[in-house]
């Protein structure tokens, strides 16, 4: 019962303990709730009705907080990369490869990968 106890009062992410320890259901001054960053961070399931902690402490709040922007920034900027190349190639006109890497973003890793198989295929026929 004390483990239990324990584990209750521990960090979520690392098992420590600070003086400020933060709910996992609490929302950030920007107002993102900390379930939702380590849901899009973390390869880590907590549902509402587990056993386990839900709190974590305040250095993997921080450090969560940090990647969460840092992950928001950088699909920012894929997003902005990939746009100015869209324009790159209306304006340059077709380009397979660019086209099909424009998509990836937006279909399933098993459609990329046929069609990339495909291409490999075509590529083999072609060669002989
Ligand atoms: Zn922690």
């Amino acid at each position: 019962m004390e483990d239990q106890e324990k584990m209750e009062d521990t960090c979520r992410l690392c098992d420590e303990v600070t003086d400020k320890m933060y709910s996992v259901f609490e929302s950030t001054e920007e107002g993102f709730e900390v379930l939702q960053m380590i849901k899009e961070c973390m390869p880590i399931v907590i549902y509402r009705t587990d056993p386990l902690s839900k709190q974590v402490c305040e250095s993997c709040y921080n450090h969560l907080g940090a990647l969460y922007t840092f992950k928001k920034a950088a699909l920012e900027t894929a997003d902005r990369q990939k746009s100015k190349l869209k324009e790159t190639i209306e304006l340059a006109g077709e380009c397979k490869e660019i086209e099909l890497f424009l998509k990836c973003g937006d279909v399933p890793v098993s459609f990329i990968l046929n069609c990339y198989l495909k291409d490999l295929q075509f590529a083999a026929v072609v060669s002989f």
